[in-house]
């Protein structure tokens, strides 16, 4: 039909969701309800976190080999530099590999507050996620997605600096990219572009963060620009989470259906384990569960 409501044709876009590992019951039953929601809607893969200074290591695993024991979803467990030799990234990669998974997300990390905010890679480990994807590929062969980030990382000495690590990564073996959430399509789509010239051909799915708390927003952010419009958009709903709910699904909605407009297909949510904002979306976007 011919309304803005309707973004994408049914059967047209394909997704993916990311999750965090759960921290206790609670929070487990949480995330089993979200993916129970989301896996009708047939998403290409499934992606699960690895917390800081690599804290969640064994749950990241759990929640993994859940997915591959008891769904049909492809799971992506997520992996980072921090913390760790070479040789304890290895053993993790073949835990996987002999857990049946075939997809990772290599990612250097965050470094830990403590460290003041510079990455000290450990001594025997690796020092870039474009080391750690090489590490991997020559491990097992593995599906791996990289981190990309259309307003450039905060650390990278400039944007073609950040565009050559990217490429960088994909060279050493990486499938695809998924970019750090952003708000602004013309920031995404000029990196699409920038990214073609320097000859990037790996398909570069779009990050997708409904909104869920502000203030976690602008802290998470980093160089991701928070435009005006979003700010007024989200004036007095500081106190009121169902509205705000609300209407991020639908900023997050109208973000995907310019994406799409732009010839975007694939899209990756950040779900924050809550099914109802990403499902919303799905649905706008033409997307229909699965017989
Ligand atoms: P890299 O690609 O290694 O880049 C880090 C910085 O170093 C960049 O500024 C880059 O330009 C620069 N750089 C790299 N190599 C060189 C070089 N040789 N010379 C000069 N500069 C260089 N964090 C977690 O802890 N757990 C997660 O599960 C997680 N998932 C994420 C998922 C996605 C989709 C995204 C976008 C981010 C995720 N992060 C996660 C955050 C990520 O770990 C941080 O953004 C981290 O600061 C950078 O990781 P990276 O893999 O992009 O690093």
């Amino acid at each position: 039909p011919d309304h803005p409501l309707f973004a994408g044709l049914p059967g047209d876009v394909s997704v993916s969701f990311e999750f965090f590992p759960p921290k206790n019951e609670k929070m487990e039953a949480q995330l089993w309800d979200a993916i129970g929601q989301l896996a009708p809607l047939d998403p290409s893969f499934v992606s699960v976190t690895y917390g800081a200074g690599g804290t969640t290591r064994e749950r990241t695993h759990a929640t993994v080999a859940r997915l591959v024991q008891e769904t049909d979803l492809i799971p992506a467990a997520h992996l980072t530099c921090v913390g760790a030799s070479k040789g304890e990234i290895a053993e993790i990669a073949d835990q996987y590999w002999e857990a049946g998974v075939r997809r990772l997300v290599a990612l250097r990390g965050d470094p830990p507050p403590e460290s003041g905010g510079t990455f000290v890679p450990h001594p025997e480990g690796y020092a870039s996620a474009a080391e750690l994807v090489e590490g991997l590929a020559r491990s097992h062969d593995f599906d791996i997605s990289v981190a990309a980030y259309p307003e450039v990382h905060p650390e990278a000495a400039s944007a073609e600096a950040d565009l050559d690590n990217l490429k960088r990564k994909l060279d050493a073996g990486a499938a695809r990219a998924i970019t750090q959430f952003f708000f602004s399509t013309d920031a995404y789509f000029r990196f699409l572009d920038k990214a073609l010239a320097a000859g990037i051909t790996a398909p570069i799915l779009p990050g997708i963060m409904p909104v869920t708390s502000f203030a976690a927003i602008r802290r998470m952010s980093g160089n991701t620009e928070i435009p005006g419009w979003m700010v007024a958009l989200f004036e007095g709903l500081d106190e009121r989470p169902g509205p705000r709910t609300l209407v991020a699904a639908v900023a997050a909605a109208d973000l995907c259906r310019r994406l799409y407009a732009g010839g975007v297909r694939d899209f990756h949510f950040y779900t924050l384990n809550k099914a109802e904002q990403a499902y919303t979306i799905c649905h706008l976007l033409g997307l229909r569960p699965k017989a």
